[in-house]
């Protein structure tokens, strides 16, 4: 029997997809059919990206699962079309990109490297920065991004904090959970970096109230959603000082407006969700394996909890 997938993606993203996916179900030797189109009723499994032509699953009656290309799953968790299991994207790839980009710029803060590419005005401040071991960052959100990226910070010698929702150990990171959890989370943190997922919980996580927690002079960085930060409460922050420099990959609208103030803001560095993509050769094998899975009576991998909205 023939295993019908179909890619619901941009047009370009099948480009870059078709072959690993073709590779990696060859690989596991499912029996499989893997197109852009197929009458909704022969479809086993749907390979999701956002912006995608699907937005009502209703048609689908043979659908087993949806299985999402990216990490973050806020553009299709809430469709109430959809009654079958969704799982998200956990791809060795793209926690790769992560911890090099966040590690790139938790360095720029930590080594102070701006005040070297801006001051060459020929005085010669000689003050060594700090070592890392002297440096506290925080990463908010420790799942399968904010837990390597934590993880890979401790290991240069940062002294690391997490924060997640339930309680976790990791090694050399403090773990710190729930309401209570941010408090102390950030009330040292000279750097921060958000990892969590875009729900209804995680909104405007920084906000007036938390970002006076933190010490006066930290810096933000945001790979993680737009929503996570009140962008007028950050804007606030940086003009008083509270915030020195925010770095934001991730935005309420992208493409970032021209006329948006974090472009021209002297303290915010804006990058175009860059941090890290998943990455075809390896998110396909992930792809492949969670439908092999399935089909020999397995429980799916990094299956989404619909009611936690991640
Ligand atoms: P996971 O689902 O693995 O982890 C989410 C983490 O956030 C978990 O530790 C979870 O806690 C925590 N969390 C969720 N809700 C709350 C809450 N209300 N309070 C406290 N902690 C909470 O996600 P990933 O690590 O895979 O990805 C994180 C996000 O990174 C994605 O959702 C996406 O938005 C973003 N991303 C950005 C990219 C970019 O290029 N900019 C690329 C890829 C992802 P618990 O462990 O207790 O469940």
């Amino acid at each position: 029997m023939t295993t019908n997938i179909l890619f619901a993606a941009k047009a370009e993203r099948w480009t870059t997809y078709e072959q690993p996916l073709a590779k990696s179900l060859t690989d596991t030797e499912v029996n499989f059919d893997l197109r852009t189109e197929f009458a909704p009723e022969e479809v086993d499994y749907i390979v999701y990206a956002p912006n995608s032509e699907v937005q009502d699953f209703t048609p689908y009656t043979r659908l087993r699962a949806v299985l999402n290309l990216w990490a973050g799953v806020e553009d299709v968790v809430g469709n109430e079309t959809l009654k079958v299991p969704l799982t998200r994207m956990v791809d060795h790839g793209l926690t790769q990109g992560m911890i090099e980009w966040v590690m790139g710029h938790t360095l720029r803060y930590h080594l102070g490297i701006d005040g070297h590419i801006h001051g060459q005005d020929g005085l010669w401040r000689n003050e060594a920065p700090p070592l890392a071991q002297d440096r506290k960052v925080t990463v908010l959100g420790l799942g399968a991004l904010g837990a390597a990226v934590a993880q890979a910070l401790a290991g240069l010698g940062f002294d690391v904090t997490g924060w997640s929702r339930s309680a976790k150990e990791i090694d050399s990171v403090r773990c710190e959970n729930g309401p209570e959890g941010l408090r102390a989370a950030l009330s040292e943190a000279e750097i921060v970096v958000l990892l969590l997922p875009n729900t209804p919980a995680t909104e405007n996580t920084l906000n007036a109230e938390t970002l006076a927690l933190m010490p006066r002079g930290a810096c933000i960085i945001n790979p993680g959603r737009g929503p996570l930060i009140d962008d007028d409460a950050l804007l606030a922050a940086l003009d008083s000082g509270q915030i020195a420099h925010a770095t934001l990959d991730v935005f309420r609208i992208e493409p970032l407006p021209a006329e948006h103030p974090y472009w021209a803001h002297p303290k915010v560095t804006v990058t175009p969700h860059i941090a890290s993509e998943t990455r075809a050769s390896t998110a396909s094998q992930v792809i492949a394996e969670n439908i092999r899975r399935d089909l020999d009576g397995e429980p799916l991998l990094h299956v989404v909890d619909r009611s936690l909205g991640y």
